[in-house]
């Protein structure tokens, strides 16, 4: 399914027209663009709501952008009632019905109630129908439920049951109700389903079409609604909150999730309508709160007209593109190694938490001038971990290494500088107040910031988190990645290779380089050279990782699928980088979760991987970007290259000089292995000669 560009979320109301001060029981309409949450919009009436939204409609095709107009109220009644009203299992029939017979005044007043009555006389007994404001108008329309038996149609329809939703569509009064809104809202629907460009879900195809509608309810996000309404206090008008806050989950929830879900309804769904969401409560919830706004579809897109890219360029892209995909989880500090930080940490204590002394000696308190000083020595001492005791005016301490210095002691003088006789001490002047300590705080205020977001969390930091009592840190889920190899020449290790084949080396590279730096690497296994089978394992990964690899296929030959299958989507591009080794790499979004196309030879793979998916990577993974930071060192090789274009080469220290492998080979996989780290040569070098300074990356400034 295509992605949606917009979401659209109405919170529809029965009833008449409402003031000019927002509230609530009026329409809200709550609008997601682009990832960009706008403020609700007010509507006093149906016909001003109808409008806005035709309006919109509009605009959003126009610009090409996909929409998705979703309803608070039921698309359909339950299973039978459409035959027994139009004589037609088809829901549109019912639509027209009640177009045809709802009148609407501009005031809001209209004749919902009357048309309770002539649907009432359509079935046997009292109902279905019931509630009303007044009890002695209407009266083929109970004011209560008592008495009416649901037999000749159900009460409630089989998605109100899993969503356990409380309100039945034949329900007209008292909250909470939807019945009346669902008459006052079919005959909209039914104008809108008539402009060109529309779908409405689940009765009509929805993949391709510009504009869907579907209907949704706010309970699916209560817990989301609850926690913003407890923020936002009394004030808050809830259909606001809602629209918002559903308008952004639909945005955010991940693509795959909302597709494959849209595209799996029940049956019972063809007549009764389905509501959008019901079962994905705990993503929608998630998404609502704060989750990650989807990647655009134009994340990959290179300037146009320019045949070979800067690396920096590409990057650059990259860089400002793409965001944070991976969502958060508490950890502890012992598990938090290695994982990225969600939020700025700030420490909760000083360090060091109390002035203390950073010797062996005697404490006492201020400044002494040139000359010999003699204090009297108080009972006692003061040792780290020690409570501060009081110190009297004139006299001194005994103090060990890291005590807290007790009150009435500032100043700090080493023992080997002085004698003891007496129980006093004798020392040389001068000394300045404070010598030998330290300041509360002079390493870390509290409240400072430790450790920033996006920041790949080290054992040092450890040592800092744990000094400033910080003992759980918030932090980014692990990004999944997903690692694919493409070619029917690949077997496994371990199989029987036939003439012709050879072992798949990507996979398992990639699979453990990307454990190292720090993500959950997903085995996709092998895809053959095959556009169905690879469709398939691609639809199947995107559900379950946040991006994906493949190597192999990524050029623009026959045998090239995995850039055939992306080229589909329009999210591709095929980029054509002024790098070697490496060829054009295909990158692309699948049902919105971005796939790394990598060429299929094993040298080009690794360098594409550590050149452009490692950061690419990491900024999905929410750390900050980061580049590895090589340094200078003098060349014991000669090499002639083409200006344009950036190289790298496989290399290795020896005796404080830079060797690179002997060949340059893109298939020579002993190469990667022989070698320690990376020879970047930028774009400008013509010419290297020995002793030459060359930018050396160790493979550990990739973070390996
Ligand atoms: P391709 O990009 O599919 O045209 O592949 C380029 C070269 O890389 C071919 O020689 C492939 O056989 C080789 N190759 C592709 N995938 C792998 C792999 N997973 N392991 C080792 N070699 C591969
Ligand atoms: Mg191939």
């Amino acid at each position: 399914m295509k992605p949606f560009d917009t979401i659209l979320v109405a919170d529809w109301s029965a009833g008449k027209r409402a003031g000019p001060t927002p509230r609530k029981d009026a329409i809200w309409l709550g609008v997601t663009r682009d990832g960009i949450d706008e403020e609700p919009l007010y509507c006093r009436s149906r016909q001003e709501a109808e409008q806005e939204i035709v309006k919109l409609i509009s605009q959003e095709k126009a610009a090409g952008r996909r929409l998705l107009c979703t309803f608070d109220f039921p698309f359909g009644y339950p299973a039978g009632f459409a035959r027994a009203v139009t004589g037609s299992d088809d829901p549109f029939a019912l639509w027209d019905w009640f177009e045809a017979r709802i009148t609407d005044a501009s005031d809001g007043t209209n004749n919902r109630y009357d048309i309770a009555e002539t649907l009432n006389r359509l079935f046997a007994g009292t109902g279905p129908f019931w509630g009303k404001p007044h009890k002695d108008k209407w009266p083929d329309v109970p004011y209560r439920k008592a008495g009416i038996v649901y037999d000749q149609v159900a009460e409630k329809r089989a998605c109100d049951l899993v969503s356990k939703a409380s309100s039945s569509c034949f329900q007209l009064a008292f909250p909470p109700t939807v019945g009346g809104q669902v008459m006052m809202g079919l005959p909209t629907l039914n104008r809108l389903r008539r402009l060109s460009g529309v779908a409405v879900w689940p009765f009509e195809p929805h993949d391709e079409a510009p504009v869907v509608l579907a209907e949704i309810w706010p309970g699916v996000i209560e817990d989301a609604v609850k926690n913003a309404l407890s923020v936002q206090g009394a004030d808050a008008i809830r259909d606001r909150v809602q629209v918002k806050l559903l308008a952004a989950a639909l945005a955010r929830i991940p693509l795959a999730k909302l597709a494959a879900h849209m595209a799996e309804v029940p049956e019972a769904a063809r007549e009764e309508a389905w509501i959008l969401g019901a079962g994905l409560s705990p993503e929608l919830n998630a998404a609502a709160s704060g989750g990650a706004p989807p990647l655009r579809n134009d994340c990959f897109a290179l300037p146009q007209g320019v045949h070979w890219t800067p690396v920096d360029e590409a990057l650059a892209l990259l860089r400002r593109r793409l965001t944070t995909v991976a969502g958060t989880e508490a950890v502890t500090l012992a598990q938090s190694a290695g994982r990225v930080a969600a939020q700025d940490i700030y420490a909760a204590r000083a360090n060091p938490p109390l002035p203390n002394t950073a010797v062996d000696g005697y404490g006492f308190a201020g400044a002494r001038a040139e000359g010999l000083h003699r204090l009297p020595l108080v009972e006692g001492r003061a040792a780290a971990g020690d409570a501060p005791v009081e110190v009297p005016e004139g006299h001194a301490i005994r103090v060990l290494t890291g005590a807290a210095l007790p009150q009435g002691v500032d100043t700090v003088i080493l023992q080997e500088d002085i004698a003891q006789d007496a129980g006093h001490i004798t020392f040389h002047g001068p000394l300045k107040q404070g010598a030998n300590t330290r300041r509360a705080g002079e390493d870390v205020a509290a409240g400072d910031v430790i450790v920033q977001a996006g920041r790949v969390v080290t054992p040092a930091d450890l040592a800092l988190l744990s000094a400033t009592g910080i003992a759980e840190i918030m932090v980014r889920k692990r990004l999944r990645v997903g690692v694919l190899s493409t070619g029917d020449e690949l077997v496994e290790a371990g199989e029987n290779a036939k003439a012709g084949q050879i072992y798949d080396a990507n996979r398992p590279m990639l699979l453990a380089l990307l454990a190292q730096l720090g993500h959950e690497a997903v085995d996709l296994g092998r895809a053959p050279d095959d556009r169905a089978t690879l469709r398939k394992l691609l639809d199947e990964a995107a559900t379950r990782v946040d991006a994906i690899l493949t190597s192999g296929g990524a050029s623009a030959g026959d045998e090239d699928h995995v850039s055939a299958l992306l080229k589909k989507t329009n999210a591709m591009s095929l980029w054509r980088i002024a790098i070697k080794p490496g060829r054009p790499l295909a990158l692309g979004l699948w049902s919105g979760v971005p796939v790394f196309g990598l060429p299929g030879n094993p040298v080009a793979a690794m360098v594409c991987t550590l050149v452009f998916a490692r950061p690419a990577l990491a900024q999905l993974a929410g750390a900050q970007w980061h580049m590895p930071q090589g340094f200078l060192v003098p060349a014991a090789f000669e090499k002639r290259k083409k200006a344009g274009r950036r190289e790298y080469l496989r290399a290795r220290m020896l005796d404080g000089q830079v060797e690179v492998f002997a060949s340059e080979g893109s298939g020579r996989i002993s190469g990667l292995s022989w070698a320690e780290g990376l020879v970047e040569l930028d774009e400008a070098a013509q010419e290297i000669r020995k002793g030459d300074l060359v930018h050396y990356l160790p493979y550990g400034s990739f973070g390996l």
